[in-house]
């Protein structure tokens, strides 16, 4: 599907549920989350309903994500019927990997084809603190077991937090030294509850390649990719710099999101939504609204106005 900017929309992010078994500091509040109400939150058969329309209409990448997707029940269900649909050619999940260790193997048989692991820290005190009760252990095994049993490649998100990991920068980007992983740092968003939380610890990605001035950029096998990426001198994985805030990439953007709640999200950094749960609960041409939706994608992302977004981060799954 091509919108009225000529960008051709062919991934879709499905965020099956709101729900965390962590609370990361810059995601979730400690209290007084705003939970989706169970009765909006669309049933398995609906997200793959949807996702069955989005797929006939052009998009091939589909990735799962949530809040947690693994603590949603039936997932492995849902992945075996929508890694059946014809015309997918990647099928991904964003997880925190703590119940990694336990579902990799009947992901990837369900037909899941790899996996991105959100990892702020290395630091085991550190790691509890920032996930608010979060166990590393859990997370490290999780990892091993997807890389065993082939989810690959296996991408970590590190979130960048200025006074929290700056100083671990140097330690992600050696993981990539020995290992076919790579290590995404990512822009911290202010956002939802946590958007005050967030204003005065942002540190811009290129402190990144200030502090590890080894790193050579490398050719982007999908220009529609957030990241740019960078190796070291004889590497095996990569190390990719998502920067949403100091480098707007609105130009090559080619996703949708699905929240949990079924409404349809054509631009992250906006409070734009268009609700499909009623259209698809009501019967209505879903075909129809979704070409149009497309075709009216915004150009652009308006966060460095101060525009920010209300929902939560947990509720459209990054
Ligand atoms: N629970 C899963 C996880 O943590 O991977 C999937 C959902 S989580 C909302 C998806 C991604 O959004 C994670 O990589 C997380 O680090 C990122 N994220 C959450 N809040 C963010 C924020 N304020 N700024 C930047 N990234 C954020
Ligand atoms: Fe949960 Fe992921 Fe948000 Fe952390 S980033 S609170 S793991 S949804």
């Amino acid at each position: 599907m091509i919108d009225s900017y000529g960008r051709n929309i062919n991934y879709l992010r499905i965020s099956i549920t709101d729900l965390c078994n962590l609370r990361c500091r810059y995601c979730m509040p400690e209290k007084g989350i705003t939970k989706i109400q169970r009765d909006q939150i669309l049933r398995l058969e609906e997200i793959y309903e949807l996702a069955k329309i989005f797929v006939s209409l052009g998009v091939n990448k589909v990735r799962i994500t949530g809040g947690e997707p693994l603590i949603r029940k039936g997932i492995l269900n849902l992945i075996e019927n929508v890694g059946k649909l014809n015309g997918i050619k990647d099928f991904a999940m964003t997880t925190n990997g703590i119940l990694l260790k336990k579902y990799a193997g009947n992901l990837r048989s369900a037909g899941l084809n790899r996996v991105n692991v959100s990892l702020d820290t290395l630091d085991e005190k550190k790691y509890h603190d920032i996930t608010r009760g979060g166990c590393l252990k859990d997370v490290l095994e999780g990892i091993e077991e997807a890389r065993k049993v082939g989810l690959a490649p296996i991408k970590l998100n590190t979130v960048l937090i200025g006074g929290f990991n700056d100083s671990e920068i140097e330690s992600f980007v050696n993981l990539t030294k020995y290992e076919k992983i790579d290590v995404r740092f990512i822009e911290l968003m202010p956002i939802g509850q946590t958007k005050d939380w967030s204003l005065n610890k942002f540190i811009s990605n290129k402190t990144v390649l200030e502090k590890v001035k080894e790193l050579k950029e490398v050719t982007k096998e999908d220009v529609s990719s957030p990241a740019n990426y960078y190796k070291l001198p004889g590497g095996e994985g990569r190390v990719g710099l998502i920067s949403p805030v100091s480098h707007k990439f609105c130009k090559n953007c080619n996703r949708v999101r699905l929240t949990a709640d079924g409404k349809v999200k054509r631009c992250l950094l906006s409070n734009d939504e268009i609700d499909l749960r009623s259209a698809l609960r009501n019967g209505e041409d879903l075909r129809e609204i979704i070409v149009n939706l497309i075709k009216n994608k915004p150009k652009e992302h308006d966060l460095e106005n101060g525009k920010y977004i209300k929902r939560n981060m947990t509720a459209i799954g990054g």
